[in-house]
């Protein structure tokens, strides 16, 4: 059965940014896509100008360009020229503490307007930004700001006491931090009140004259695979936050946008605070955690145009019915993204059904800084595929050989790994203090990406697995993501972590661990049906040899599941970097 999604609405494919993939695709130029922007006298280019002081700049100042709903029901509208005097006020006060062009300055902050105004004031300062998960421990937090060098904290009291006190002074580079008070409690020694300090400082600063090359920011990968890395990316990226941010998000100006990922990870900032206001979009950002009636209220309530979210919280949504979405008027959705995991097809097909829309997957890295495979709002959807190259990318299907170097495989289907052309302006600069180890993610003029997938006959890209994910069995390779996706068409399922486990005969079996939906019991009868299920769709090379309920998955800060974890559980081999590990049910 063909299950592709085809676009028939002809009012949608014309209001795309991007109508003619193939046209624009040939003839894409990374030169012309710079020359959108405004640039700097002499040839610089500062990510925060192109965000903010430029759309001020061409008369847009007073559209509103953050509006921040709070935990506490509060709302507060930002427009371009608040923010654009705002950030200036960071970029001095960062400026009168001495701070300069790349120093690491942190942020540590859950969704509030001060972590978003401070991230663009410390890009105009010339210095390097590097976001922390507001939920990190102290452990965790102390490893990040030690390889980074941190210069500069910018937290608030309350996660300063708790979480940065006991250990600031193991670090002695780090010489200031910037709070924001949320409590009565007396300034802590040794830092500075924010708000006190950006009263006195003046609105107008001259935004530090940064070049392409020039580094802006520090994100550390998610850890889903081992220790995080720290990928460095520099301010020419904004050529590609902001191209990304028109074709494969379809942002127009004006859109009222919404990015779920927190700007602790590399979504929450490269499209959680860079491309909308590039765009010129409206950016919702939501304080409060993840709730199935709170986000359809936002949804609803804020005219969300545009919504860009993860599998996991997709996932979440289903398991809460299409009832809980029809109780709200979501009309105004006009494109949905979805990234961070492999995006089940049941989870497409659901969102078409439910908001008359489907998700478009798209694939990235925080190495690669920004999409770069992705559905489009004017093509047509194959559920299950993460889409097709954006313009300016080159990607392939490759293939190590035992000399080191890498060989392309054309013939569709094929697995191997998913590799890119080096070239495109947000790809990382390397990873901080480990020269070895991005050495190696280059082979043959090939990125590799870690990633295997395949490629169909119509350039569609389809994810496998994660290269460690991989399962080998009787001489099969098995992804993990085709059995998963395959449990997930069951009614009884909500989210499937699937792993190889040792097997004298076969070298690796598959096992499944499966999350229920409510109303269904984990019973010996379930796990017969489910293995029966799984072994009708895969066949018995392919399904999995045996099912164990949880309910719930280890799984990365940032939502990912983390198989890894779940294979050393079961195998009682050393848990590893736990660091990003979201508090699950054995922690
Ligand atoms: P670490 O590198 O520390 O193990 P991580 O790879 O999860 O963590 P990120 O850079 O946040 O860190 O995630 C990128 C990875 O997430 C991709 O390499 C891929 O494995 C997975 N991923 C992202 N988007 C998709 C997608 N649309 N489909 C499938 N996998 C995806
Ligand atoms: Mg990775």
């Amino acid at each position: 059965m063909d299950a592709t999604i085809h676009k028939q609405d002809a009012t949608l494919r014309q209001s795309a940014n991007l109508r003619d993939y193939f046209a624009v695709y040939d003839s894409f130029s990374w030169d012309v896509a710079r020359a959108e922007l405004d640039g700097l006298p002499g040839g610089g280019l500062n990510i925060a100008h192109e965000a903010v002081d430029r759309h001020v700049g061409h008369g847009h100042g007073g559209q509103v360009a953050l509006r921040w709903l709070g935990k506490d029901g509060s709302r507060q509208d930002i427009t371009y020229a608040e923010l654009a005097a705002a950030s200036n006020r960071f970029a001095n006060v960062l400026r009168s503490l001495g701070l300069g062009r790349g120093d690491a300055v942190f942020g540590l902050m859950g969704r509030r307007p001060e972590l978003y105004l401070g991230a663009l004031g410390i890009l105009k300062n010339g210095s390097v930004f590097s976001p922390l998960f507001s939920a990190f421990g102290p452990e965790p937090l102390k490893a990040r700001m030690t390889i980074g060098d941190a210069r500069a904290l910018l937290t608030t009291d309350t996660l300063y006491n708790r979480k940065v006190a006991a250990w600031r002074g193991e670090l002695p580079r780090l010489e200031q931090v910037l709070l924001v008070r949320t409590t009565d409690k007396p300034l802590p020694e040794g830092c500075i009140d924010l708000a006190a300090a950006m009263a006195e400082a003046p609105d107008d600063f001259t935004v530090a004259d940064t070049q392409p090359e020039d580094r802006a920011l520090l994100h550390f990968t998610s850890g889903t695979t081992g220790k995080p890395k720290g990928a460095i990316h520099v301010h020419g990226a904004v050529v590609a936050h902001n191209i990304t941010g028109r074709y494969a998000l379809d942002l127009h100006p004006g859109d009222v946008y919404w990015c779920t990922a927190d700007p602790g990870w590399v979504t929450g900032t490269s499209y959680g605070i860079i491309a909308p206001l590039t765009n010129r979009t409206t950016m919702i950002i939501a304080e409060a955690e993840f709730d199935v009636e709170r986000w359809y209220g936002i949804l609803q309530n804020e005219k969300v145009t545009v919504w860009y979210s993860a599998p996991t919280a997709i996932r979440m949504l289903m398991r809460a019915g299409k009832e809980a979405a029809q109780r709200f008027d979501l009309s105004g959705l006009r494109f949905l993204a979805s990234v961070g995991e492999p995006l089940n097809p049941e989870a497409v097909v659901w969102s078409q059904e439910t908001f008359g829309r489907p998700f478009h997957d798209n694939w990235w890295q925080t190495e690669t800084g920004g999409i770069m495979i992705a559905n489009y709002a004017a093509e047509d959807v194959k559920p299950g595929s993460m889409g097709r190259p954006l313009p300016g990318i080159v990607a392939g299907i490759v293939e190590r050989d035992p000399q080191g170097g890498v060989q392309e495989i054309t013939t569709p289907m094929a697995m191997g790994e998913l590799a890119l052309r080096p070239g495109w302006p947000s790809m990382m600069r390397g990873y901080l203090n480990e020269e070895e180890r991005y050495k190696k993610c280059f082979a043959d003029g090939w990125y590799l990406s870690g990633d295997l997938a395949m490629r169909d006959s119509d350039g569609y890209f389809w994810f496998v697995g994660r290269a460690d994910d991989v399962i080998k069995s009787a001489g099969h390779l098995i992804g993990p993501f085709e059995v998963e996706s395959a449990l997930m068409e069951h009614p009884a399922v909500s989210e499937v972590g699937v792993i190889g486990i040792p097997d004298e005969t076969a070298g690796e079996v598959v096992k499944a661990f499966v999350g229920l939906k409510p109303g269904y019991a984990p019973d010996e009868a379930l796990r017969k049906e489910l293995l029966g299920h799984a072994r009708k769709r895969l066949g018995p090379a392919v399904a999995p040899r045996d099912i164990a309920f949880r309910t719930n998955l280890p799984k990365t800060r940032s939502g990912k599941i983390m198989r890894r974890l779940l294979k050393a559980r079961e195998l009682g081999l050393p848990e590893g970097d736990l660091s990003t590990l979201e508090s699950d049910e054995l922690r």
